[in-house]
């Protein structure tokens, strides 16, 4: 059914603000995460932070969602820690499951082998799951169609610096319609024939693809083959309605019917960066120095000191991750011929 948000008993509206209310623009935006019951104690210490580095300012929504219904705790906790509303919403079972399209037998035998090959998450049906649910259905949940604009937060997480301005507000001055903070090089043996159905798209829909692209961020052969560099999306701010798009989801419909998050295990990450670089205009992707970051096992620590004192950081600069050379940055500002952040050279 499509009337899968249950109500929040512990959600207090409105609620006793505890930061300074934003002043200026408000978008019409949302925190996203995607999390079971048992993630409450580890999404709790990213709430924190991300209220304490930003939201406590701005209070926006924030919404979670889960494939089984939220427990009493993890509503309670989540609702406690947040200072804007909290919505908890069940997908539909639809949006997380086998497509009938999938020949189980050889979706088995992949996981199998890839279990025999130690491939991380090779044998987990719910890894692939929540692979494809990110890569095409969390921008269409019933509730998340309120929203134009998201800010994808992940269990774990940390936020090292002040957010001093408000990212959403950012990205719709500037244009911007998809974001990052760390870039990497995808585990091949995840993804081998994704770039055959980047290709069969490109092919088949060409009317989608956009000429002052990202392409050369993806590929050093003009698309020939594909570079592996992805942004990686457990960090998002980006736009909503990109994502509801007739070009974004012709583009996912295509890669799912080619079965490769079953397959194979084809992650979101690949799969938001490709659509990104072929959809969008290169400059409509931005790279949030400022924003500093973890997941495990990768920091983005803003470069320049300056920037670093002024925000507050207490991340290592020698954790930074964009100068390492499995990192894509510079890639991107190459592409973009932007010079690099001052002080880089001391931080790489
Ligand atoms: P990793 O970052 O690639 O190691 O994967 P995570 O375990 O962090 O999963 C990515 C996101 O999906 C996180 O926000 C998880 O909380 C969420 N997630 C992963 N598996 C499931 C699942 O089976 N059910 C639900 N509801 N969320 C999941
Ligand atoms: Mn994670």
């Amino acid at each position: 059914s499509q009337s899968n948000s249950s109500p929040n008993p512990y959600s207090s509206t409105p609620k006793v603000l505890s930061g300074k209310p934003a002043s200026g623009a408000r978008m019409n935006a949302t925190f996203v995460t995607l999390a079971r019951n048992s993630d409450v104690w580890e999404i709790s210490r990213s709430i924190r932070q991300v209220e304490d580095r930003f939201n406590h300012n701005y209070n926006y929504d924030w919404v979670f969602l889960n494939d089984a219904e939220f427990d009493d705790t993890f509503k309670k906790v989540t609702t406690a820690l947040t200072s804007g509303r909290t919505r908890y919403g069940k997908i539909d079972s639809e949006h997380w499951g086998f497509p009938d399209f999938i020949d189980q037998d050889k979706a088995r035998k992949v996981r199998e082998d890839m279990h025999e090959r130690k491939i991380i998450y090779g044998d987990s049906i719910s890894y692939r799951h929540m692979c494809r649910y990110e890569s095409g259905f969390f921008f269409r949940h019933p509730i998340m169609l309120e929203y134009e604009w998201y800010w994808r937060v992940e269990p774990s997480i940390e936020l090292f610096c002040d957010v001093a301005y408000d990212p959403f507000v950012f990205m719709a001055e500037n244009k911007k319609k998809y974001s990052f903070v760390l870039s990497l090089y995808e585990y091949v043996e995840t993804i081998p024939t994704l770039w055959d159905s980047v290709k069969g798209f490109m092919k088949q829909h060409p009317e989608h693809i956009v000429p002052d692209n990202a392409m050369e961020f993806l590929s050093d052969d003009g698309g020939n083959t594909y570079n592996h560099c992805h942004f990686w999306s457990n960090f998002e701010v980006g736009n909503l309605d990109w994502l509801r798009s007739k070009a974004y989801v012709d583009f996912f419909d295509h890669l799912d019917k080619d079965g490769g998050f079953f397959y194979e295990r084809w992650g979101d990450a690949p799969v938001h960066s490709i659509a990104a670089g072929l959809l969008l205009n290169k400059s409509e992707i931005h790279f949030f120095n400022d924003i500093a970051y973890y997941h495990v096992p990768f920091t983005h620590c803003p470069t320049g000191e300056q920037t670093r004192l002024d925000l507050k950081c207490h991340c290592n600069p020698k954790d930074n991750f964009d100068w390492n050379g499995y990192s894509c940055t510079k890639r991107y500002f190459e592409m973009n011929k932007l010079p690099l952040p001052e002080g880089y050279e001391k931080e790489q």
